[in-house]
């Protein structure tokens, strides 16, 4: 294993492939228009590469940082040609992307992540036997096809346990945490309207959830990210936390599991995935994600190389750069209630005073979307800071999060 980078967590290999090496002044082709798009085409362009993006909202945040926004839905047949027809290269920013577009652009354009890590990581049962056959253990899960099955199973794997829709769930939506018997019909019934198989899982009492994103090129060279610590409100990721608060045998014991994720998986580009945590140091992953992730913004100023550009360099096999953490960083996410306040504590100057009282240093990014409803993700904040505590501390006194 070749390391480059000072830092022990950052650890890359190498491989022989015969993958072309797309340089810049090529363009690239996003499906999707979120602000993961977004901060990809931010990346890619310092690069010079151009960018065409897919999203079916008009100045989408991808839109406006790309060179031209193609506005159409994502399965747009007619819309995906046209992005193959401009794009020497694609790929996307989330994981729901349409077989049959996928097969279109495949046979039309270049499409180095493939089709198979999609088709995978799009439905938790398919997932969580790849992760499974890769070595990598998961939390103890069934298959639920009625609420006979489930009530078995209930039993089995004990109580609370959480039941889960396959496919189409996030930020907590699409699951039940189930504490007793008497909660099962009903929660069977609400979530297989949804039309989608069900996952019974156990209910981990974790002490952490942790991220690591790792990055695969095409050429197979191999980078990993310094995990994140992750903390949730509501199940919309709040803060992560780098270095994560965690040993250096769990920091190398999860790397190692995401390297060994990517390699399985024969991924191109990035991989995230989320684990939990025991009391007892054991490591299970819970989710992938295909794509640039949420964990991983802290990487913009926090890491030698971003998430977007590792991802750019992945897919154009350039070579990975290193992933050392050049400072301890708290990414606090910002939604749309606290939009506002943000605002305001940015006209008082507040990010003067921040580095003046506490010698943080913010770096706030706001993804240019028209309308901030509550929930929704418009932005996050990267603090850069002495150490993660003293920025913890002043995200609970601020009334931004409040
Ligand atoms: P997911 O959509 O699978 O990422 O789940 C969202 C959040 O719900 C996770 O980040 C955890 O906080 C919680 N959660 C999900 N599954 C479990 C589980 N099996 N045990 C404990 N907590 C869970």
């Amino acid at each position: 294993m070749k390391r480059i980078g000072t830092n022990r967590e950052s650890a890359i290999r190498t491989l022989e492939s015969n993958a072309p090496r797309i340089l810049p002044g090529a363009a690239i082709g996003v499906l999707g228009g979120g602000q993961l798009g977004r901060m990809m085409a931010l990346a890619g362009r310092n690069m010079g590469y151009r960018f065409v993006t897919l999203d079916p909202t008009p100045n989408a945040p991808c839109g406006q940082a790309a060179d031209q926004q193609i506005t159409a839905p994502y399965d747009d047949m007619e819309a995906a040609r046209k992005l193959a027809e401009l794009s020497d290269v694609i790929t996307y920013e989330f994981e729901n992307v349409d077989a049959d577009v996928t097969a279109m652009l495949m046979k039309e354009s270049y499409v180095p992540q493939g089709s198979e890590l999609l088709y995978t990581t799009q439905h938790r049962l398919r997932e969580k036997r790849a992760v499974e056959a890769a070595g990598i253990a998961v939390t103890p899960y069934s298959p639920i096809h009625s609420v006979e099955k489930l009530e078995r199973e209930a039993e089995r794997l004990g109580w609370p346990c959480v039941l889960k829709t396959a496919t189409g769930g996030y930020d907590g939506k699409g699951q039940r945490v189930l504490r007793d018997p008497s909660e099962l019909a009903e929660a069977y019934a609400e979530l297989a309207a949804e039309g989608t198989e069900l996952v019974l899982e156990k209910f981990i009492p974790f002490t952490k959830e942790i991220s690591v994103i790792a990055a695969r090129s095409a050429g197979g060279e191999i980078a990993v990210f310094p995990p994140a610590e992750n903390i949730h409100r509501e199940n919309i990721l709040h803060v992560s936390i780098v270095p994560a608060r965690i040993s250096r045998e769990i920091v190398e014991e999860a790397q190692r599991m995401a390297v060994r994720i990517a390699e399985a998986l024969n991924v191109v580009g990035l991989i995230a995935v989320e684990m939990f945590l025991t009391a007892e140091g054991k490591l299970y992953v819970n989710e992938l994600a295909p794509r640039p992730h949420n964990s991983g913004h802290y990487t913009m100023e926090a890491c030698r190389t971003s998430q977007f550009e590792q991802h750019i360099r992945a897919i154009c096999n350039l070579p990975l750069t290193s992933t050392e953490l050049l400072t301890p960083v708290v990414m606090v996410n910002v939604l749309g209630e606290h939009l506002e306040p943000l605002m305001a504590w940015l006209a008082a100057g507040g990010e003067a005073e921040l580095e003046r009282e506490y010698g943080i240093t913010a770096k706030v990014h706001l993804y240019g979307k028209a309308e901030a409803k509550p929930k929704r993700k418009m932005g996050h904040v990267n603090l850069l800071t002495p150490d993660v505590e003293r920025a913890l501390v002043w995200i609970e006194r601020s009334t931004i999060w409040s």
